[in-house]
């Protein structure tokens, strides 16, 4: 066994995640949500930092969605941002299914265009979490310091892109977008950050007030 088997194994996912998992694979999603310790993480952050709006770009199945809106108190609010309108009407009925449709609103479209839009109109979020197309994360990390009140915490999946930014030979341009954004996240005067080894790469990092 090795250290992620035997820790996910501690953690006993609950019927709701599983049917999460069941209900993505019904609707032919693709099996790319965070794993369950890694969905624990972030209702232990969300609930450490007090967020009461929380900001998701790509929701898939709903599953990290459910992990993120079970960390927020009872005023807290998860937006979540997904471009593929079926995955949206999916991860829907999977937070209706787990007590949180109330909780939650769903913006279909790129997630650059929504996040713009959402600076527009005055929005702004104490919890990020970044976990669409790789290309877009320089993006992403820039809107987020836009739309982050002092103090906002950004998590990204995937930092690692499956070890293909260790690769100095894949110049691909997910691959070159994640070097960019890991570098940005690491040394920007706005942030305190790290990018842990863990899972595909896990990228933490604090909004300096
Ligand atoms: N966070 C989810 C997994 C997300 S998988 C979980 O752990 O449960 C990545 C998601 O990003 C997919 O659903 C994909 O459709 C979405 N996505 C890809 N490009 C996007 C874009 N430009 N804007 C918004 N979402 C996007
Ligand atoms: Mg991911």
């Amino acid at each position: 066994m090795d250290r992620e088997a035997y820790l996910e194994g501690l953690l006993d996912e609950d019927a709701v995640l599983r049917g999460v998992r069941e209900r993505s694979e019904a609707g032919g999603l693709p099996p790319i949500s965070v794993a369950p310790g890694y969905g624990r993480l972030l209702t232990v952050l969300v609930r450490a930092c007090r967020a009461r709006e929380v900001l998701e770009v790509g929701a898939l199945g709903g599953y990290s969605g459910i992990c993120l809106a079970r960390g927020l108190g009872p005023d807290g609010r998860l937006m979540s941002l997904e471009v593929e309108e079926a995955y949206a009407r999916v991860a829907a009925e999977s937070l209706r299914a787990a007590g949180l449709g109330d909780r939650v609103e769903y913006r279909v479209g790129p997630a650059l265009e929504s996040m713009r839009a959402l600076e527009g109109e005055g929005r702004r979020f104490d919890f990020f979490f970044i976990d669409a197309d790789k290309e877009s994360y320089p993006g992403y990390l820039e809107l987020a310091l836009r739309l982050a009140r002092p103090g906002a915490l950004v998590a990204a999946d995937n930092a690692l892109w499956h070890d293909r930014v260790l690769d100095p030979g894949n110049v691909s341009a997910p691959a070159e977008a994640m070097r960019r954004f890991n570098r940005e996240l690491s040394r920007h005067p706005r942030l305190t950050a790290v990018v842990l080894p863990a899972y595909d790469g896990l990228a933490l990092a604090v909004v300096d007030g």
